[in-house]
This record gives structure tokens, sequence and C-alpha cells, in this order.
């Protein structure tokens, strides 16, 4: 049996352990906090449960299919709800967009802002439907270590007919000109890290998983889909160490030999990487043995890091849904602000959850609890004046939009940005989401899964393939757990062989 050690435990570190401890192996992971969940963590304060990180349950088959390769069902370790709206948007001079779970009601509110629209959305939605197909079938599912692996006929007809060379933003014009639609046809991108201009159209795949798959809650909040994979995890003998982070990663003979974690040294066969790329390469190995220099990170294209509040109202807001988007300023002034310019928003979007709309068991009865998202720049410098401006211009717009008094009745407020990114995960730059999906970072152009000076070294996770978000990260730590069979088999074989 080898010993798999698998450094840090959000998503993908969680996945990476279940199908290496499914492989057979003996498994430990490693997390620097004294939490599991990664970016997926949470906290109780005074009776408000948080999710400090994702909130959007978006594409269940991907989970669904997850449990399913361990013989489980998502069912079997938490409940799952369909949200109906899935969202609201916000305007600035129009109605709240409420956006329903079923498709009919979709299009007769499409209809009902642009005549024709209706059908146009069906189109799109078709596209979306090949494209999202195309792209599990076809593209999340590979390590993306050579471009042969997509030279199959088949194959490459379905990524040419994904418009991979047309810009996310040029194809939604294509459908639909009222400004509203745009945007909210265009939202579901910001997940991947840029601006819709900047992203392969391939990505409106994210409008059917948002539209048409639907947007899902897990009872009790995200962080039950991390505890769910622990226990699964925990089931399959994986052994799981908190408070454990990982200084060194002792290489010799093209081997990681071990890892040293609070002075001591843990002996292992293989390793599987979880936590930020950067910080693996650059903190834990020598620098013969990294895969990117500093420059190669410098000209990346990072996710936006945010700015969070997690709030605890003691009365229940009015005019508030599940996931509300604040789309009531300047999309394009604040996209300018986090990818160009590089500088805190002027007046910028924002997002907020209200989970205690759907779930009283995240907050004391008859109130609610807030979390509030800004997108900013990676790197961007946080400084305590910075939090502390934002809050009071965001919060006077939630009350403006929903005519209820919020401000006096905040019992518990906390915030979160670029340094506690760094702190917490390591996080280069304080990104919060990873690399971007742009074309230049999708598939084999992503940083590698493999590490190319050390066999047994494995990487996953948001900022390798196939990308930002919950469920790529589950995929990717399938990826991974398989490359540490494939290496395992040919070292042995080369050992033999020479
Ligand atoms: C605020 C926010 C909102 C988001 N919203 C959504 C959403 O709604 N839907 C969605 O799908 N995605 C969302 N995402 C993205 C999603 O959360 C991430 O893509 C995903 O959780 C990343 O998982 P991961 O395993 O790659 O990394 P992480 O969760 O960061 O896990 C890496 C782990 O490694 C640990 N680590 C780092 N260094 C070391 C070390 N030296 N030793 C030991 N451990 C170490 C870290 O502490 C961490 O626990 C959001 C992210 C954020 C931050």
């Amino acid at each position: 049996m080898k010993e798999v050690a698998i450094i840090g435990s959000g998503f993908s570190g969680l996945a990476a352990a279940c199908y290496a401890a499914q492989a057979g192996n003996k498994v430990s992971v490693y997390e620097k906090n004294a939490t599991i969940g990664g970016r997926a963590r949470h906290f109780t304060e005074q009776g408000f449960m948080f999710d400090m990180g994702p909130s959007w349950y978006w594409m269940p088959d991907v989970f669904e299919q997850f449990f399913r390769d361990f013989d489980k069902s998502a069912k079997d370790y938490y409940q799952l709800v369909q949200l109906d709206p899935g969202f609201q948007i916000f305007f600035k001079d129009h109605a709240p967009l409420q956006i329903p779970a079923k498709l009919e009601e979709l299009y007769d509110t499409f209809e009902r802002i642009e005549a024709g629209s209706a059908k146009q959305l069906q189109l799109f939605l078709k596209d979306a439907a090949y494209k999202y197909q195309v792209g599990m079938r076809d593209l999340v599912h590979k390590p993306g270590l050579s471009f042969r692996e997509y030279m199959r006929y088949d194959v490459l007809k379905g990524i040419m007919q994904t418009h991979l060379f047309r810009s996310v933003s040029k194809h939604v014009r294509q459908y639909f000109k009222d400004e509203r639609l745009v945007q909210l046809m265009e939202f579901p991108i910001l997940f991947l890290g840029a601006m819709p201009k900047d992203i392969p159209a391939l990505y409106t795949l994210m409008n059917y998983a948002a539209l048409s798959l639907g947007t899902w809650y897990p009872m009790g909040g995200m962080q039950k889909v991390i505890a769910g994979m622990a226990t699964l995890a925990e089931e399959l003998g994986v052994q799981i160490h908190t408070n454990a982070a990982v200084e060194y990663i002792h290489v010799s003979d093209r081997q990681a030999k071990g890892i040293a974690i609070n002075g001591n040294y843990i002996v292992t066969d293989s390793v599987i990487a979880s936590g930020d790329y950067h910080h693996i390469e650059q903190s834990l190995l020598e620098p013969q043995h990294r895969n990117y220099s500093e420059q190669y990170w410098d000209k990346k294209t990072f996710a936006p890091s945010c700015l969070l509040y997690y709030v605890g109202v003691n009365k229940k807001v009015k005019g508030l849904q599940h996931h509300n988007l604040f789309f009531d300023a300047d999309f394009e002034q604040h996209s300018k602000e986090i990818y160009e310019t590089k500088e805190w928003p002027d007046d910028p979007l924002f997002y907020v959850c209200c989970p205690s709309k759907t779930d009283r068991s995240v907050a004391p009865d008859g109130q609610e609890n807030l979390f509030i998202l800004i997108p900013i720049a990676p790197g961007i410098e946080d400084t305590p004046e910075m939090r502390e401006r934002y809050f009071p211009e965001v919060l006077k717009r939630i009350e403006k939009h929903c005519g209820d008094n919020i401000a006096e009745h905040i019992v518990y407020n906390k915030s979160y940005c670029v340094k506690d990114f760094v702190s917490d995960y390591n996080a280069y730059k304080g990104n919060a989401y990873g690399l971007a999906n742009t074309l230049r970072q999708t598939a084999v152009l992503k940083p590698s899964i493999k590490n190319k000076q050390v066999d047994n070294l494995i990487y996953t996770g948001q900022l390798t393939v196939p990308g930002p978000g919950v469920p790529p990260s589950l995929i990717s730590g399938k990826l991974a757990a398989a490359q540490i069979s494939s290496t395992t088999k040919r070292h042995f074989y080369e050992t033999v062989v020479r």
C-alpha cells in the first residue's frame, strides 16, 4: 500500500483524497488551518453560521457524479433543495429581475423585457447545452498534459463548434439587446474570473448550468458538502490532520520523499498538492524543482479577490432573496477597475447572499444572515480604512432597493479581504478564485497538473485544470488522483526497464 500525502483540505484536496484512497492508497490530508474546507470553511458567531466562501451550488450533476463514483449519492450526506427564484438582480432604473427556476416562466420573463427574446433564449440555451455537453465530455475531464488528448476528430469537431475564438460578450449580444438581459447572461461568466469580452464563448455553458440546471442549496450551507466529503473520505480510510502546515517538500532523485510539518518529517510515496500552486512551488520546493518562475505567475491573469462582510441582522430583511446581485452601478467601469487599472472601485457591483431566507438553521429565529461580496483586483492594498469605507455604501444601496432599515439592526459584522486570503490560504496576491479561464489559460495552457521535475508530485485545485469553482475543483481532485496511479505504474516500469 502506497502512502499518499495531500496538502490542503479544500474541495480539490478532499476529492483527491477520496479517489486516491479508493485506488488502494493509504492517504493522509494535511491542512494548515484549524478547520477543513479551505476557501469553503465556515464559522459560527452569536447563532449565525457563515459559509466563508462559495455559496452558489451549480452543476448538481458534477456533485452527484462525485458521490456516485463511490456508490453513494449526495443525499446520503446532505439535503439539496432547488431555489425558486434561483436569484434576483437589482438594476439602477428598473424593477428587480427575479430568475425563476422553471424555464417556461423564464421565457415569459425575457419576453416581457424584450419582444422576441423568449425564442432567442431557447436558441441560446440549446447552443449552451451543446457546449456543456462538449465541455463535460471532451474538455474538463482531461489532465491537459498534451494537445494530443484533444486530437480526435469528434473531439476537435465538438470543440470547434463551441465558438472557442468568439468572446462571450459578442456571443450574448448576437442574441439579446436589452442591457438587463445582456448583463444577466454575462453574469455567470464572472465566476470564471475575467471580463466577458476576454472569455471564450465556449463558457456560455455556464448559462446552461445557471438557467437550465438551476440553482441549488445544501440545507445547513455549503459546509455540509465539505462535511459530507470528509465523512466519505474517512469512510474510505483517509486520515485528516488539521493545524498541520506543510513547510517543505523533500525531493531527491526526481521523487518527493517526504514532507516537513511542525518540525516533524513524514515519509511519503507521493504528494498531491492542493494548496495554492504558487505557494507550493515558491515556498515548499527548491528552485530547481519548480515548474514555473515568479515572472510566470506575475504575467498570469488572476481571477479577482474580494472584500467580504459577514453580517448578522436581528430582524428579517424585506426584499432580499437567497441570492441577490446588485447591478445598479456601471458594470464596465467596475470590471476595468478589477482587471485593467487594478484599483479600489469607485462604485462597485456587489452580491448579497441571504441563506436564512431558505434555511432557518443558519441564523437565530426571526433574524437574518448576510454575506456581502465585492469583487476587487487581486494584490490590491488591503487597509482598515478601505474595509470601513465600503460597508456603509453597500448597506445604503441594499436599504434603498429593499426599502428596509438594516443599519440599526446589525448585531454582528466581520470583514474579510486580501490579507486574510494570503494569511489563511497562502493565496497568491490574495486571489479568491484562482486563475481566470481566458483562452490562453485553458486546458493545456493552464499550470500543469504534474511537476515536470518531480515524478510523484501532482497539483490539484483551482489553479490547475480544469479551473476555478467548486465543481471544477472536484473534477481536479479526480484528475490528480488518477495521475498518482499512473506515475506509480510508470516509475515502477522505468525502474524495471533501467
Ligand atoms: C468568497 C468566495 C466565493 C466563492 N463562491 C463560489 C461559488 O459560489 N460557487 C463556486 O462554485 N465556487 C465559488 N468560489 C470558488 C471556490 O470556492 C474555489 O474554487 C474552491 O473552493 C477551491 O478549492 P481548492 O481545493 O482548489 O482550494 P482551497 O479551498 O483554497 O484549498 C486549499 C487548502 O490548502 C491549504 N493550504 C495551503 N497551503 C498549505 C500548506 N503549506 N500546508 C497545508 N495546507 C495548506 C489551505 O489552507 C486550504 O485549506 C468562491 C471562492 C471564494 C473565495
